[in-house]
């Protein structure tokens, strides 16, 4: 029989259009439960925290045709490592780190794939651009070309109603589409990375490129 994290993402898969991807949210999920999410298909994996991640991915080392997703915070002194070890960054949030990633990505000769972090409600537990800021920072970021920018990436804040979330999605769809018809040359805006296991419906939607999911496959996380 099969287990309920293989049974979860196959459900998944099957409701989800053939060009989302998703992407499996392993933090705090061991390293057997996501050889089973692999066994599933599961070829993204997405960590928040650095430490963590390296341990798994020494431990999962076999498992080559991964692609790593970093989608936490990142402190200055972790950007290398993240740099060195993730193959998407989701969390590009200010343009303090969209420079400093630039600077050690041309150093470390990586071009990473990237999202910019949109924060289209007001949430002070979280980072991210506002839409006004990012907008007025653009032309800047645009000049950064050891980053390959691919989108934006949105987490909404909890306890939205259906409408309130999707009508968010919908904003961050727009702003998206406004940024890549402003025309700038590395702003193409491909990818959008938004959706968690309480509203990816709603991100797909409004045109979701990339779900992030996790308590839905891996069942709650311990709480700290
Ligand atoms: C934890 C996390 C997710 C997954 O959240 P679930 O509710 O477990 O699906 C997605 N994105 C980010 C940035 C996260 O930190």
């Amino acid at each position: 029989m099969k287990g309920y994290i293989s049974q979860k993402i196959a459900s998944i898969e099957q409701e989800i259009p053939q060009n989302v991807t998703l992407i499996g949210i392993t933090k705090q999920v061991d390293t057997a439960a996501m050889r089973e999410a692999y066994l599933a298909g599961i070829r993204n994996f997405g960590e928040n925290r650095l430490q963590e991640a390296l341990a798994k991915q020494q431990e999962l080392e076999d498992l080559t045709d991964v692609s790593w997703h970093f989608i936490g915070h990142i402190q200055k002194n972790k950007v290398k490592k993240v740099l060195e070890n993730f193959d998407w960054i989701h969390s590009v949030d200010s343009l303090a780190l969209a420079k400093r990633m630039n600077r050690l990505a041309r150093e470390l000769d990586l071009v990473p794939k990237v999202f910019l972090q949109a924060k289209i409600l007001p949430d002070p537990n979280k980072y991210g651009w506002e839409a006004e800021d990012l907008w007025q920072e653009l032309e800047q970021i645009n000049e950064y070309d050891s980053l390959n920018i691919q989108g934006l990436m949105t987490i909404l804040p909890w306890g939205l109603s259906s409408k309130e979330a999707s009508t968010a999605f919908q904003e961050v769809a727009e702003l998206s589409a406004k940024i890549k018809s402003a025309g700038y040359s590395r702003l193409k805006m491909p990818e959008l990375s938004m959706g968690m296991s309480g509203d990816y419906k709603l991100a797909i939607q409004a045109g979701a490129s990339q779900i992030r999911l996790g308590r839905t496959i891996f069942g709650e996380r311990n709480s700290k």
